[in-house]
């Protein structure tokens, strides 16, 4: 028998196992699917119970298989037979649809293969002491021994913004992580609400406030104060574009890509065709044209181009976008562009200071709580997570220059502290940013869970040889 254990048990996790379970295999297996919080197949994008957090990408193209493209459309409509693959449900149901993924993997699995699940928080791995062990310790002293470990530990919750005086990031006015349950009654609980960020993750906090009560006052600063664009509105989906003919030969630098991708663009408007169909076809391309670039092309990116890059590729749906913007038409969400520089707590609320974009004028707002919208954090090296401080301590895994997640080979072998593979640690999750940029949706992780179960299977000699997976990402 061989064991593959997978710590985090979210989108990433759910799909790998439920691949291991259902390939055959020529001697039996068994998975440990690891979880910290006690609910599995949810993790942080789909645990939300509101149900107006919706999801981002239409339904018909949020199967969390790679080989069955209508999976999840089939089981919305088991549902709900209204659904359209231009449909955007919510978050929750795609959770109920991870937990059912995972439920009929295990019900029926391939031949003589087993999940085993275990609650609980991975704080340490080591590898050996002979070439083909692992074995896990967790949090209350636990060992389990495995042939393959899979990281699939997910998001982290969003780095401290840098201010005066880090006093403040210990009150209880201030919300760290936006997507715990505590976020949710600390919003409940405000009347004067101050979100640092104003991306996708501030429209789902916005929503939630216009919940639960009308009479709020809600800012969101960000350095530029830029908001996500919005999903064409729900309806059938144009034919997919395949521009990676012309992206391809492009020089490797950031200035010809945007010139590239704007002329396109451009180009497609003047002949009544959406923008949005060129972000999408670009999609499938991204992580060959990432690949080529260099350390200082891609340092560019992130400097001058990302904040625009994110608001146009990672749009809101149509009914929470309108909802977010009658928000700020009525005044009940103030968006600030500029930075802020301090957060202080006294007897009255937060006292927050922002200095206005391009100026050195300042504003006071006042607040009662503070919540961080800026995204998740994927500076392995400042995270505060007993596990990752022990895999960098130990070499065991290397996070990447431009602090965008973790460094892994073409199989998803995570590279140690010298920038070798390991043959028994692999990863699948949205730290493949780092290699190849495009990797945080279900499109693209589905085909990494696909690809790296595969892999797994073949070099334990117990699988198929892994055949190519065709990326959908339209
Ligand atoms: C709010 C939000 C909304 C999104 N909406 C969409 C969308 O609509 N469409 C889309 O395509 N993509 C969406 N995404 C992106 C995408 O779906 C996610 O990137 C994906 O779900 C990542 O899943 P994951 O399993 O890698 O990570 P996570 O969801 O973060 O799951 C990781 C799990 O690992 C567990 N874990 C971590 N460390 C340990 C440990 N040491 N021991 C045990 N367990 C551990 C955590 O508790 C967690 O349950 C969204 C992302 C976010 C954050």
């Amino acid at each position: 028998m061989k064991t593959i254990a997978i710590i985090g048990a979210g989108f990433s996790g759910t799909a790998t196992a439920a691949r291991l379970l259902t390939q055959p295999t020529s001697e039996p297996l068994r998975v440990v699917l690891i979880n910290r919080s006690g609910e599995m197949a949810r993790g942080v994008a789909y645990g939300t119970q509101s149900p107006e957090h919706l999801l981002n990408v239409p339904a018909g193209n949020m199967s969390a298989l790679a080989h069955d493209p209508d999976h999840f459309l089939r089981f919305c409509r088991s549902h709900d037979p209204a659904v359209t693959s231009g449909a955007f449900v919510s978050r929750r149901i795609y959770g109920q649809y991870l937990a059912r993924l995972l439920h009929d993997a295990e019900s029926r699995p391939s031949q003589h293969n087993s999940l085993s699940r275990i609650v609980g928080e991975v704080i340490a791995v080591k590898t050996g002491p002979g070439p083909t062990e692992a074995t896990l310790t967790l949090a209350g002293g636990a060992r389990v021994g495995v042939d393959r470990v899979v990281f699939a530990f997910g998001h982290f919750p969003p780095r401290n913004v840098e201010i005066s005086d880090q006093r403040f990031y210990s009150s209880s006015s201030y919300v760290r992580d936006p997507w715990s349950p505590d976020a949710a009654v600390r919003l409940a609980q405000s009347k004067r609400v101050l979100l640092l960020g104003t991306g996708l993750t501030a429209v789902d906090a916005c929503l939630s406030l216009l919940n639960a009560s009308s009479d709020r006052v809600i800012y969101a600063v960000s350095r530029r104060g830029l908001l996500p664009c919005t999903h064409r509105p729900s309806g059938p989906q144009p034919p997919s574009l395949d521009l990676s003919g012309r992206m391809e030969p492009i020089p490797a630098t950031i200035r010809s890509y945007v010139h590239a991708i704007r002329r396109e663009a451009q180009i497609r408007s003047q002949r009544g065709e959406d923008w949005r169909n060129v972000l999408t076809a670009i999609r499938r391309t991204t992580p060959a044209l990432w690949l080529r670039l260099s350390l200082a092309e891609k340092a560019r990116f992130l400097r001058h181009v990302q904040p625009y890059w994110e608001i146009h590729r990672h749009r809101a749906a149509p009914e929470p976008y309108e909802r977010f913007q009658e928000m700020i038409l009525s005044g009940a969400l103030r968006i600030i562009a500029g930075r802020v520089v301090s957060l202080e707590e006294h007897a009255d609320g937060v006292h927050a200071t922002v200095r206005l974009r391009g100026t050195e004028q300042l504003s006071e707002l006042q607040v009662d709580t503070v919540i961080n919208c800026t995204g998740p954090s994927t500076d392995l090296k400042q995270l505060d997570d007993a596990l990752i401080k022990q895999l960098i301590m130990d070499g065991l895994i290397l996070p990447d220059a431009l602090r965008l997640g973790i460094e892994v080979a073409d199989n998803y072998a995570v590279l140690d502290a010298r920038g070798r593979p390991s043959s028994l640690l692999y990863y699948v999750g949205p730290l493949l940013r780092a290699r190849y940029w495009e990797a945080t949706a279900v499109p693209e992780l589905r085909v990494h869970a696909q690809h790296l179960a595969d892999q797994l299977l073949s070099s334990m000699a117990i699988g198929a040889t892994p055949a190519a997976v065709e990326t959908s990402t339209s």
